[in-house]
């Protein structure tokens, strides 16, 4: 079977079956964002997240410092989404002859500066040579009281998220047309891209399942709603979107909510709660028992699909 037939989901789930050992202490394995394990007092969360050159980065538009801290910060956005604080990290590095020293100190520089903001110790990692291309590796592992899963969502739950959406996804066109990353509009959209700020959910209490968003708010509300086993509609006049993106998309003709519908790489943080109201997020649509909706403000009803972002399948 071609990799391109199933996708990197399909592939997961192949993985999910040739990963089936059980342990006692080992409450969730591969499915969520983080694996989690319990120990004496509290929960372990494992996760790990790779960027690989020519994939993820451009080393034409990207500093070895923003990738440094990117690295760091994609890892640090899933512990998030299990209510976990991060605390250990490792890198694994593959070389290319290309990069001298400074650069990987710039990486590290860059690693440091977000390793600092949230405590986070550098403890080891691993140094190859590559033969083609720069390969970041992280693995980091944090811990949480009480890991709040994927799965959890019930019918009458509110979806809610913790920020604007689609800043990345036009971060990276604007980054990709040669001209427009100078402008002012680019400017916060493309530091969105190349550097995003992960925030943890404050309050947790009560909230029924979470997840970060790294593939596009489609995609990832459908892995909530595969693994919760429910509906979900989302009301698109209450999807956030940032001034930002609305300018740099009317300057390109473009739909701005396409890009926070489907773009990727905004490492917010979606949840569901019995909450109505929130002030650290935005409620944009209901947990329904079967099937996946988005409303318009007039009320008409369509069916939405989990686009976005998969590996395989996107070309
Ligand atoms: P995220 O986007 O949150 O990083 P992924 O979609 O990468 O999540 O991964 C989903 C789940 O699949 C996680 O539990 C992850 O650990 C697991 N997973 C991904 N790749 C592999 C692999 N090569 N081997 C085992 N588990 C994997
Ligand atoms: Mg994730």
């Amino acid at each position: 079977m071609r990799l391109s037939e199933i996708g990197e989901f399909g592939l997961i789930d192949n993985l999910k079956n040739l990963c089936k050992i059980k342990k006692r202490d080992l409450i969730t394995g591969i499915g969520d964002d983080a694996a989690v394990v319990k120990s004496q007092s509290k929960n372990y969360l494992l996760t790990s997240d790779m960027l690989l050159e020519g994939v993820h980065f451009d080393l034409s538009f990207t500093t070895f410092y923003q990738l440094g801290y990117k690295t760091l910060s994609v890892n640090i956005s899933d512990i998030f989404a299990m209510g976990g604080k991060p605390k250990y990290f490792l890198l694994n590095l593959g070389i290319p002859q290309t990069c001298n020293l400074q650069d990987i100190k710039e990486i590290y520089r860059g690693l440091n500066e977000i390793a600092k903001k949230f405590g986070i110790a550098i403890v080891g990692g691993d140094t190859c040579a590559s033969k083609k291309g720069l390969v970041l590796s992280g693995t980091l592992i944090g811990e949480t009281g009480h890991a709040i899963m994927r799965k959890g969502a019930v019918p009458g739950d509110s979806i809610f998220v913790t920020g604007p959406l689609g800043d990345s996804a036009m971060g990276l066109e604007l980054l990709k047309k040669p001209g427009t990353t100078k402008s002012d509009i680019g400017t916060s959209l493309i530091k969105r891209h190349l550097m995003p700020e992960p925030a943890p959910l404050k309050r947790t209490a009560g909230v029924t399942s979470m997840i970060d968003i790294s593939d596009g708010l489609l995609i990832d509300l459908s892995h909530i709603c595969d693994q919760s086993k429910v509906g979900a509609v989302i009301y698109k006049e209450t999807v956030p979107l940032s001034k930002e993106l609305i300018n740099a998309a009317k300057k390109l003709r473009k739909d701005p909510l396409e890009y926070a519908l489907k773009g990727g790489e905004d490492y917010l943080l979606l949840f569901t709660s019995p909450d109505k109201i929130r002030k650290d997020a935005v409620r944009i649509g209901d947990v329904i028992n079967r099937g996946r909706y988005l409303v318009d403000s007039e009320g008409r009803i369509e069916r939405f699909k989990a686009e976005g972002y998969e590996h395989f399948k996107n070309k």
